[in-house]
């Protein structure tokens, strides 16, 4: 077995157009977040985590940000790509466990489907916690969400 974490931050946008994409959810009546890709903070924490685990570098190095094919990508396909990579190197995944750190929107009423969706892609449990930053900081005042992750892998390369 072999644990990963991860960790992501995105800006917040000030294109109302911009949608909210957390857990390859669209969040309605929320501001966006500024990325390359969908600036889905929760996606990217767990890719991270699942490369971290396999000793496979980072997204950034996978799926560099300077890079036009990815420009505006859903980052579930992202995270598809990624698992492709965790299992190619003989790894399958035994649970993720996520925490989103939000000021706002509240998360509570779409945990249920961030969890259905993810846990679809990655094939195995995933939990999704969420939390504010009690007003403290840049996240507290609404200026960008971040997200962590932990996984576990099961099975190995010899
Ligand atoms: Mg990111």
């Amino acid at each position: 077995m072999r644990v990963g974490q991860g960790f992501d931050i995105h800006r917040t946008s000030d294109d109302p157009s911009r949608p909210l994409v957390l857990g390859g959810v669209t969040i309605p009546g929320a501001l966006g977040l500024v990325g390359h890709s969908d600036a889905d903070v929760v996606t990217h924490a767990i890719a991270d985590a699942l490369l971290g685990a396999a000793g496979l570098g980072d997204l950034g190095q996978h799926f560099p940000d300077t890079d036009p094919g990815t420009e505006g990508v859903r980052s579930i396909e992202l995270l598809t790509d990624v698992l492709g990579l965790i299992r190619a190197a003989g790894y399958t995944v035994g649970n993720v466990d996520a925490t989103v750190v939000a000021e706002a929107p509240k998360l509570a009423p779409h945990r249920a489907a961030m969890e259905a969706s993810l846990s679809a892609i990655v094939g195995a449990p995933v939990s999704i916690k969420a939390t504010t930053m009690e007003r403290l900081g840049p996240i507290g005042a609404g200026e960008a969400i971040a997200a962590m992750a932990v996984v576990l892998l099961e099975g190995s390369t010899p």
